[in-house]
C-alpha cells in the first residue's frame, strides 16, 4: 500500500463481531474471563491493552513501515519510556535545538538518575563519531528541529550507529510520516507528539512510538505497561480519526506554508526566515532528499531585532491564533522565547538563536489568500 491509502486502511480493519468500519471506543478497564487466565480476546486489563489504543498503535506501526507501535498519554509520556530504556551511567547525545519540553525532562528529570546528557549542533556530522564511546547507548534527534526548523541527516547517523549497541530516535512530529519516515533511513525509534499532525485537529494530548524490530517494540510496551504512561481509548479514538486526513492536511500544510515562507522573505519588515523549502536555507539540499515536502511550520524574525515588533505582530493576527502547539487545521503563532521554550535557560536560548523578535507560525489549512492578507495587516504598523 502507498500513503494515502494506508493513513485509511494500513492495518486497519472493520470491527470483527458487528462490521463496524470504525473501531468501536472500549470504555472499559478490565475485560471478563471465563476460567482464571483464559483470555477471550488477549485483553486483560487496560493498561495492558484495549482494544481502540490497539487499533491506533497498528495503524502507527503502518504509516512509519514499523514492527509496533505504541500510544501515550502525550508526547512526553512517549519521551519518557524510551529514556527507561537505558541504565545508570549510560550516556544520551541529542540535538541541541530540541522541544523545551524534551530539554526539560533531560536535564531536570533523568539527569538525576546519572544519565549524561550531551547537547550538539549536528551540523557536522563527523563530529558526532568522536563524541561515541561505549557508555553512550542512544541518539536523540528531531528534524526539522523546533523552533529554528534545522535538519539532520538521519541516514548520516544512522550510518554512525548501525552494527552499534546505540539506539537511534527521531523525533519525528514536525514532519509527520507523511514527509519523512526516518526508520526507512535507518532510526531504531520514532517518537511523535500525536498532539500536533497526527491529532491534527487540536483537540487531544497524545504521544506515540513506533519501532522498527518487535524486539524493541516489546521492550517499551513492557515499559509502557510497568509506567503506566497509556492513552485513553477516547483520546486514541480522536487520533486515529485524525490520521485517515493526515495525508490530505499535509498536502495543504505543505502548500499554505511554502508560500508563506516565500511571502515573509520578500516582506521589507522581516529579518531572517526559517523553513527547510527555501532556497535560502542551509540545508535546502537535504530537505529535498529527505523530506517529500516542507510543511506547515515557519520560523521568522524581524529585521529590527525588536522584541516589541514581535509583539505587537502577534496581537493584531486575526486568522492566526496566538497560542502554543501546532499542527491543527487552524493557523497558529507563537512567542517560542516567552511560550513554548520559556523553559531553556536565557543564555542558552541567546546561544540557539532563539532570540526575543523570533515567531513561529504553524500554517493551517485555511485559504491562502486569508492567511497572507492577516500577515500582511499585522506586520503593517
Ligand atoms: C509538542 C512536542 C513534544 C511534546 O509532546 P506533548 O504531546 O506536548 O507531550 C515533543 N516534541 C515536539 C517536537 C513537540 O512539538
Amino acid at each position: 500500500m502507498k500513503f494515502n491509502t494506508k493513513v485509511i486502511h494500513g492495518n486497519q480493519q472493520a470491527e470483527p463481531h458487528t462490521g463496524s468500519v470504525n473501531v468501536p471506543v472500549f470504555l472499559t478497564s478490565t475485560f471478563a474471563q471465563k476460567t482464571p487466565g483464559q483470555l477471550r480476546a488477549g485483553y486483560e486489563y487496560s493498561r495492558g491493552g484495549n482494544p481502540t489504543r490497539q487499533a491506533l498503535e497498528d495503524a502507527l506501526a503502518s504509516i512509519e513501515n514499523g514492527a509496533r507501535g505504541l500510544a501515550f498519554g502525550s508526547g512526553l509520556a512517549a519521551i519518557d519510556c524510551v529514556l527507561k530504556l537505558l541504565n545508570p551511567g549510560d550516556e544520551v547525545i541529542a540535538v541541541d535545538d530540541l522541544y523545551g519540553g524534551t530539554y526539560r525532562m533531560f536535564t531536570r528529570l533523568f539527569s538525576k538518575y546519572e544519565l549524561k546528557f550531551t547537547f550538539v549542533n549536528f551540523d557536522d556530522i563527523s563530529k558526532i563519531s568522536t563524541l561515541l564511546n561505549e557508555k553512550t547507548k542512544l541518539i536523540w534527534i528531531e528534524t526539522p528541529s523546533n523552533p529554528l526548523m534545522k535538519l539532520v541527516d538521519i541516514e548520516a547517523v544512522a550510518n554512525f550507529t548501525k552494527g552499534k549497541d546505540i539506539l537511534l530516535a527521531v523525533d519525528n512530529t514536525f514532519a509527520s510520516p507523511y514527509l519523512q519516515q526516518p526508520l526507512d533511513l535507518g532510526a531504531d525509534i520514532v517518537m511523535h507528539s500525536a498532539t500536533k499532525y497526527l491529532g491534527g485537529h487540536s483537540d487531544v494530548v497524545a504521544g506515540a512510538l513506533v519501532t522498527k524490530t518487535p524486539e524493541l517494540g516489546e521492550k517499551l510496551h513492557f515499559i509502557q505497561f510497568a509506567s503506566g504512561g497509556i492513552l485513553g481509548p477516547h483520546d486514541s479514538y480522536l487520533v486515529l480519526r485524525g490520521i485517515k486526513t493526515l495525508a490530505l492536511r499535509m498536502q495543504r500544510h505543505s502548500e499554505n506554508g511554502i508560500k508563506v515562507a516565500q511571502f515573509l522573505e520578500k516582506h521589507p519588515a522581516v529579518g531572517d526566515v526559517f523553513f527547510p523549502g527555501l532556497e535560502s536555507h542551509p540545508q535546502f539540499k537535504l530537505a529535498t532528499k529527505q523530506m517529500k515536502a516542507f510543511g506547515g511550520m515557519v520560523s521568522f524574525n524581524f529585521k529590527s531585532g525588536k522584541k516589541e515588533d514581535a509583539i505587537h505582530f502577534l496581537e493584531r493576527l486575526q486568522v492566526f491564533t496566538l497560542a502554543e502547539s501546532l499542527g491543527g487545521v487552524e493557523s497558529l503563532a507563537n512567542h517560542p522565547a516567552m511560550m513554548t521554550h520559556a523553559s531553556i535557560p536565557e543564555e542558552k536560548r541567546a546561544e540557539l538563536g532563539i532570540t526575543d523578535d523570533l515567531v513561529r507560525l504553524s500554517v493551517g489549512i485555511e485559504d491562502i489568500e486569508d492567511l497572507l492578507q492577516d500577515l500582511e495587516q499585522a506586520l503593517k504598523a
